[in-house]
């Protein structure tokens, strides 16, 4: 399944843990894998901390200080958002979470975000659950 996203921001980190756990449940798959993947250049998936969401605006900050806008990149000559495009490629585009019990298999603090970097955008995300293991005995 698809997931559209409105961000509202140039940078931002919206949870969408939520949203891929309802994707899960509708699979009906109750042991596999549940891959997250972002459909875009400048966009990425991480699986991290949003309890404090100062974890999500330090990523952006360190992020920002690595491949900082406007730096001289090549690719500014041509829609002026490579930073973007590094950052989205430091954190990649993809998670893969494992499912037990028809649900996501995160620790306590985890956690899935969308990472938008060159936003204010409608970002797209595809969910996929795949059944692994013996089959359900039901
Ligand atoms: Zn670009």
């Amino acid at each position: 399944m698809i997931l559209s996203l409105r961000t509202t921001r140039s940078r931002e980190c919206i949870e969408i843990t939520d949203k891929v756990r309802d994707a899960v449940r509708k699979s009906g798959v109750r042991r596999g894998l549940c891959h997250v993947m972002a459909l875009h250049a400048t966009a990425a998936i991480v699986i991290n901390e949003n309890a404090d969401p100062n974890v999500g605006l330090d990523l952006l900050d360190a992020l920002e200080k690595m491949a900082p806008a406007g730096a001289g990149w090549r690719h500014d000559r041509v829609d002026s958002n490579a930073h973007a495009h590094i950052q989205a490629a430091v954190l990649g585009p993809q998670e893969t979470v494992q499912v037990e019990n028809g649900d996501l298999l995160l620790g306590t603090w985890q956690c899935i975000l969308l990472v938008d970097l060159d936003g204010p955008r409608t970002r797209r995300v595809s969910v996929q659950v795949i059944p692994v293991g013996e089959p359900d005995p039901r």
